[in-house]
């Protein structure tokens, strides 16, 4: 059945720039009708959703799927799981898999699997370079032919400035936007958290915000170059923010992503839940203490470990600034599933990240909306309208005629972040045990409601 009657909800759709309550009609999988009182036939299904927000379907646009070759970290079947249970009607999958998606074959196998195993929808980027080794082009061409809908070599990033101006030209003729994970490797070496104050505390080596900002640099000067769009991915840096934010203002066609691990925590984390809270987590723990203690975890715990890594208050406080000014127009996880096995080792040893996609949704409506940096009808924008169109997605909207991806969220439920009830193959989060406030309550995909979670009583 993909037809459905919501009826009583705030419809808040930015690129229609609506924000009203109202019904929405969803007929054979497309949005047919937005109105007050609207009736449907007996035989379709009605959800009340008075009280919650209606929403075109969230999309993210980093996520690690880790398929093909990974499997024991996630699938296509457990990540789009966890992206319903997110509310997240569309993902994009990162292509550093194994082997990595850089042939067309590839490309094929997994919009195959997904289109059988997949609960949400799944568009695919592809690699910049054979095998993710930064050293010769991915056959770029036959990529897009495949259906990709963006080169990146996420995980790793070309350093060779010359291939990566090649791939902007091919991009460009393509018309793919090209997303950069920006790290320099002669700056960061083997850095492991954020070089400060805390990585000297506590003897780890450093990774530099430089080593961010010198890429961001090198991409707005090639996105200037050759005029393809390029996009910065999980921007940490302030440094960053303020190059990307004075590059948009002359036009360069440069957009950037932030995701909540970056604007929620710091690298004061890495140090223990006790430090954190009494120092960079101060303003944080109004929001998390509303009804238990604040969460606690040891000094060196892996799950604080991600690439680019947590960083310092300021840094914070500037991702915030370029959400709520507009310079990054995107929101989105970077979930990146790791078994306990290989994060279950000393710091140095674990790999970066975290998974993201179940908690992304409440941690934006806490930093950014909650709290009023930026407002609901901004906020659904960065997860919605404005990735469908760096990405050219015919999604994002809930225009009449549209395909019926619709997100139903409630921006006030008080939830427990639980391990037992994650919808991922993977326990890698920083957030267990993290009282969050905002939660999807329905996820419709094309219609169908995919994931649809009981409200949880409110424990205090
Ligand atoms: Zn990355």
């Amino acid at each position: 059945m993909n037809s459905l009657l919501l009826t009583g909800g705030r419809v808040v759709d930015p690129a229609n720039q609506f924000d009203s309550i109202a019904d929405v009609l969803i007929l054979d999988g497309r949005i047919s009708t937005i109105g007050k009182n609207l009736s449907a036939p007996k035989e379709i299904g009605c959800f009340n959703a008075t009280g919650k927000i209606v929403c075109p379907g969230l999309i993210d646009l980093h996520v690690h799927l880790r398929e093909p070759g990974q499997t024991s970290k996630e699938t296509l079947a457990t990540g789009t799981t966890a992206a319903a249970r997110g509310g997240f009607t569309s993902v994009v999958c990162m292509p550093n898999t194994s082997p990595a998606i850089d042939t067309a074959g590839t490309v094929a196998l997994i919009r195959e699997r997904a289109a059988q195993q997949g609960v949400v929808n799944v568009f695919v980027a592809g690699a910049i370079s054979k095998g993710i080794a930064g050293e010769e082009l991915a056959p770029i061409g036959g990529l897009k032919r495949a259906g990709i809908v963006a080169i990146t070599d996420d995980g790793h990033c070309v350093q060779n400035n010359e291939l990566m101006r090649r791939a902007c030209e091919y991009a460009k003729m393509f018309n793919l936007p090209v997303m950069d994970h920006c790290q320099d490797y002669s700056l960061v070496t083997d850095g492991v958290m954020h070089e400060g104050y805390w990585s000297t505390v506590l003897g780890l080596r450093g990774w530099p915000s430089a080593g961010e900002e010198v890429i961001v640099a090198r991409d707005i000067l090639l996105a200037e170059l050759t005029g393809a769009r390029v996009h910065c991915q999980h921007l940490s840096a302030a440094g960053s923010v303020a190059l990307l934010r004075e590059a948009k203002k002359r036009g360069v066609p440069i957009s950037g992503e932030a995701c909540p691990h970056h604007f929620t925590l710091t690298d004061a984390a890495v140090a223990g839940s006790e430090k954190f809270w009494a120092t960079d987590g101060k303003s944080l723990s109004s929001l998390v203490t509303r009804h238990a203690s604040p969460p606690e975890w040891p000094k060196y715990d892996t799950n604080f470990k991600m690439n680019p890594p947590l960083r310092a208050a300021r840094d914070r406080e500037a991702i915030l600034e370029g959400l709520a000014d507009g310079t990054i127009e995107v929101l989105c996880s970077d979930h990146a599933p790791h078994c306990d096995y290989e994060k279950e080792v000393e710091f140095d040893y674990a790999p970066f990240g975290i998974t993201g996609l179940e908690t992304e949704l409440a941690l934006a409506l806490m930093q950014l909306v909650h709290t009023k940096q930026i407002s609901l009808a901004d906020m659904i924008a960065k997860f919605t309208i404005n990735p469908a169109r760096l990405l050219n997605l015919n999604k994002g909207t809930l225009s009449v005629g549209a395909d019926a991806d619709v997100t139903v969220f409630d921006p006030d439920c008080e939830w427990t972040f639980d391990k037992n009830a994650t919808g991922s193959k993977s326990l890698n989060s920083p957030f267990y045990g993290w009282r969050l406030r905002g939660k999807a309550v329905a996820t419709i995909v094309g219609g169908r409601r995919v994931s649809v979670e009981r409200r949880e009583a409110v424990a205090v």
